[in-house]
């Protein structure tokens, strides 16, 4: 459970029972989705459906941080892509920022929206180099970058910081934003299928259907392949993160551009102030064990096993260029995914985009998210991500029989591949092992006792409910 999680507002909102007509139909509500819905509050026929709990998909595992020093995300993309990029993305961040601060200002959100310095870090003199070279490039954005040492006891070489940046606590401003659209909102709505008919979106779900003419898709991975793609235009990261006390609130966060890469932020409350500690960041397909990994996070940043307060990891669409995709898919379906570990601003803007599209109206940055963009970068980056997506569907096969062996027991039935877990009170639960997104062998996340994809990142709970998309189906297994 995460920092954040502790406050979620699970009480839960309406589900859809009956069929539907809307004007605009938003799928997903995390950040991205929540605050598409936001900008359209005022019109008439928007309604946004969530398979769950507002807030409770990637957004409640974030570090929150909003932030326009990204790594050396710059640097990249003028070296990548080109200078006009680089100018155009840094801009559209900070605007992000603008954005997030204003809907907190006016809607009177106690987030704990704080401002602090945020820092980018080398422990490599190699990389020093890179480091100056986003310095000077953010230099001649007439941004005032500063070269002080790092004020936390990290081992930080050089380190880069700018003063315009924010931290939040991302769950309150959901939950405020749900409470502020309840009227608007259903939950545990899921939708499983979209079909174009017509000038009309039938969006199915699994008892109703509502039918759409403009639709945002903004749950966090598409649950659709076609006409997108985004199994090959982007792979999955997971990160780690561990929470502490501390005394002193040194007001900065802070990210490192090394190997191994951790990242730090405060939050402060009425209960304390808690250190936020990230590190272990891995492409999925590599799999890794969750509690060796959480181990690692501790040993990076010193944190004692008592001392320990959350404990989380979280999973994100890492695209070909680090940038996201938000834009049409077809003339009247929008989407806003690919965010790349930065969806606290992109998601926010994400949120005024689309919101401006589906109305028609002008919005800003098309080029820069469009999904149609075919920048080299992004383009080199396919054939790793289809290695990548084969390097996953074939050592997940393989890992059946290696994995877990003390407690799973796999086997076949009918030919599909199942296995049972039988958990610490010896009740025994079976699925297939399978999943139904795109044909991944399901790896068991042993901590939490899921059923993760290492592809595409669904999950599943140990009796097979699905909770986490792209996979719309459960992998229950009944005799
Ligand atoms: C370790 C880590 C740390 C991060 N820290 C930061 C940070 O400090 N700053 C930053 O800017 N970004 C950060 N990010 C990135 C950020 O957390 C995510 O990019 C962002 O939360 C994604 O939001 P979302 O709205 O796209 O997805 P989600 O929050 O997952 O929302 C999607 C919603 O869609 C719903 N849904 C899914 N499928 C369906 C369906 N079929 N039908 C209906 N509803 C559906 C889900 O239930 C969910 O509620 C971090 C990411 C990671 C992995």
């Amino acid at each position: 459970m995460s920092l954040w999680d502790k406050k979620l507002n699970k009480d839960v909102l309406f589900s859809l029972k009956e069929n539907k007509n809307v004007d605009i139909l938003i799928i997903g509500g995390g950040i991205a989705g929540l605050t598409a819905l936001y900008y359209l509050k005022d019109k008439k026929n928007v309604f946004l459906v969530d398979a769950g709990i507002i807030g409770d998909g990637v957004t409640k595992n974030t570090t929150g941080k909003l932030t326009y020093l990204q790594n050396t995300i710059y640097t990249d993309l003028v070296h990548h892509v080109n200078k006009d990029t680089a100018q155009k993305y840094l801009k559209s961040q900070k605007i992000a920022i603008d954005l997030a601060k204003s809907i907190i200002e006016k809607e009177k959100i106690n987030c704990h929206l704080e401002k602090v310095d945020s820092y980018v870090f080398t422990t490599k003199p190699k990389e020093i180099k890179k480091l100056k070279e986003e310095r000077d490039f953010l230099l001649s954005q007439n941004i005032k970058v500063s070269e002080n040492a790092l004020p936390i006891n990290l081992p930080a070489i050089y380190s880069i910081s700018v003063e315009d940046t924010y931290v939040f606590h991302p769950i309150l401003y959901t939950n405020h934003l749900k409470d502020l659209l309840k009227e608007k909102i259903f939950e545990n709505t899921k939708i499983i299928k979209l079909k174009k008919e017509k000038d009309k979106y039938i969006c199915f779900g699994e008892k109703i259907k509502i039918i759409a003419s403009k639709v945002i898709v903004a749950c966090h991975y598409p649950f659709f392949f076609l006409p997108f793609c985004l199994p090959i235009k982007s792979h999955i990261e997971k990160s780690y993160i561990l929470t502490r006390k501390v005394e002193k609130n040194p007001k900065i966060s802070a990210i490192t551009v090394s190997n191994p890469g951790m990242s730090i932020r405060y939050y402060e409350d009425e209960s304390g102030i808690y250190e936020i500690c990230l590190a272990c960041s891995h492409k999925t397909s590599i799999h890794q064990k969750d509690t060796k990994n959480f181990k690692t996070v501790q040993k990076i940043f010193n944190i004692k096993e008592d001392d320990i307060i959350d404990a989380w990891s979280n999973v994100d669409i890492i695209t070909g260029d680090k940038l996201p995709f938000i834009g049409n898919i077809n003339k009247k379906l929008y989407i806003a995914t690919g965010f790349n570990t930065w969806g606290m601003t992109n998601g926010i803007l994400a949120g005024y985009l689309l919101s401006r599209k589906v109305l028609e109206e002008p919005a800003p940055f098309e080029d820069l998210f469009s999904l149609k963009r075919n920048n080299f970068y992004q383009i080199k980056n396919f054939f790793p991500n289809i290695i990548n997506s084969a390097i996953s569907l074939i050592s997940s096969k393989k890992r059946e029989k290696d994995w877990y062996k003390s407690h799973l027991i796999f086997t076949k039935k009918n030919g599909k591949s199942i296995a049972i877990y039988t958990d610490k009170e010896g009740v025994k639960y079976t699925v297939f092992t399978t999943c139904p997104h795109m044909g991944c062998s399901l790896i068991f996340n042993e901590l939490e006792e899921t059923w993760d994809c290492p592809c595409h990142s669904s999950r599943y709970t140990k009796d097979g409910e699905c909770i986490k998309g792209p996979s719309t189906k459960d992998i229950k297994y009944k005799e």
